[in-house]
């Protein structure tokens, strides 16, 4: 972690700043800090292969000690929920490895570790509605001045979409060592992990933030009213106002495959006292995602739209540059590298590829069958075309495939 990060930094039980234990183990140069001990008033955390972890559950406590006994390598097995040395030593060869991938290191990680849909995220329906919205909102009152908050981030396909747009480079937070500790490595290099516990009070200071979001996973929080409140906290900074956002929260209203436990749409507006909301149904913003923008926030979705919908979007600010239409980007370069969406299965045809969808699953299918709205069933693309994308050029036709998720843009060593 970064040194300067401590100024933002707070204790979720004291409040209290924490400050590096000098006096008990720790490896740390003047700008970072890669293992150590942090103190506030009322108790101490780990920092574990520089992510801080700032809740008291079962692995951080076992990882104090061991970071408190000089083993910082065991440490990062407490966290990693590596109990089995050959599980681990896969890990640790992976991890070591500037060949490995993503792939290779949640494959590593082992069966108990859910990597789920991840290869699929950067085109499905869900991330392509939130990414505008975050694009849209977190552009809109951050304008590269000010830092962005992603709590229960996972590991960081969205903190992804706030790089260019947080200065200081965005902080994801979230309660799964091992999602921060990918996010870090590949989905969101650059990013400021952190592990803390979302049913529990935030450990950063009031106003450290412009912009604050949760996307994907609101509804597993059971404690709702402290973490908005808290959201809120993250954002009360004088000046400029700030936003909070709350991306895909599913609807008590509306049936759904997940679990958790969902609120109706009165019911999220309820938890916010100090910013007044505006609440969106998902469908009318994947609507104007599909058709190319703009993503229309101006709009007022009438009740019984709220109602139907299984996943809510929920946007609180003052600003007055977010509750607008926004035109929709088309990446003309690459974050990480262009490929063909590894939803098709490809064929090479002369000097053509031809391409083809196949879901990964039944269940897949089922959930994100709406990405058939954009990516065609079947089509063909020239391999030269795709040679010089590779080769980091844009040629001529390329915008439609990108803005259509045929091609996409995936971290780079993604799998
Ligand atoms: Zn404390």
């Amino acid at each position: 972690m970064q040194t300067s990060t401590l100024d933002i930094l707070r204790c979720p039980y004291c409040g209290g700043r924490l400050t590096l234990v000098t006096s008990m183990f720790h490896r740390a140069t003047g700008e970072e800090i890669r293992d150590g001990i942090l103190g506030c008033h009322c108790c101490i955390f780990p920092i574990v292969d520089g992510i801080p972890v700032l809740h008291l559950l079962p692995p951080s406590v076992a990882a104090r000690d061991q970071v408190e006994a000089k083993r910082p390598e065991q440490a990062l097995r407490s966290m990693l929920g590596l109990d089995n040395d050959d599980q681990a030593a896969q890990f640790e060869a992976a991890a070591a490895s500037d060949a490995a991938t993503y792939k290779d290191v949640v494959e590593a990680l082992g069966p108990n570790f859910e990597g789920g849909y991840f290869l699929y995220r950067f085109s499905d329906p869900t991330y392509m509605v939130a990414n505008a919205v975050v694009r849209a909102v977190a552009g809109a009152v951050l304008h590269g001045a000010r830092r962005a908050v992603d709590i229960c981030g996972g590991s960081g396909h969205l903190t992804r979409s706030l790089m260019d747009l947080s200065s200081p480079p965005p902080v994801l937070a979230d309660l799964y060592f091992a999602k921060v500790w990918l996010a870090r490595r590949f989905t969101a290099p650059g990013c400021e992990p952190v592990c803390c516990d979302g049913n529990a009070p935030m450990p950063f200071a009031r106003g450290a933030f412009g912009y604050a979001m949760c996307s994907d996973a609101f509804q597993y929080i059971w404690t709702k009213r402290q973490f908005v409140g808290e959201m809120a906290r993250l954002v009360d900074a004088p000046g400029e106002p700030g936003a909070v956002v709350i991306n895909h929260t599913h609807n008590a209203l509306a049936w759904c495959p997940s679990h958790g436990q969902p609120l109706e749409p009165a019911g999220y507006l309820d938890l916010f006292e100090t910013i007044e909301p505006r609440i969106f149904a998902e469908a009318g913003l994947f609507a104007d995602v599909v058709k190319g923008g703009p993503l229309d926030l101006a709009r007022r979705d009438a009740r019984e739209a709220l109602d139907r919908d299984p996943a809510l979007t929920i946007v609180a600010t003052r600003h007055a540059g977010v509750f607008t239409a926004h035109p929709l980007e088309t990446p003309g370069r690459a974050r990480g590298a262009f490929r063909v969406n590894p939803l098709y299965e490809t064929r090479r045809n002369g000097d053509r590829l031809s391409l083809k969808l196949r879901f990964p699953s039944a269940d897949y299918e089922e959930e994100y069958g709406a990405c058939r709205l954009y990516l065609p069933e079947e089509t063909s693309l020239e391999l030269a075309l795709l040679r010089a994308l590779e080769a980091g050029q844009h040629p001529e036709g390329v915008e439609e495939l990108i803005r259509r998720r045929v091609i996409v843009d995936l971290p780079n060593r993604y799998y």
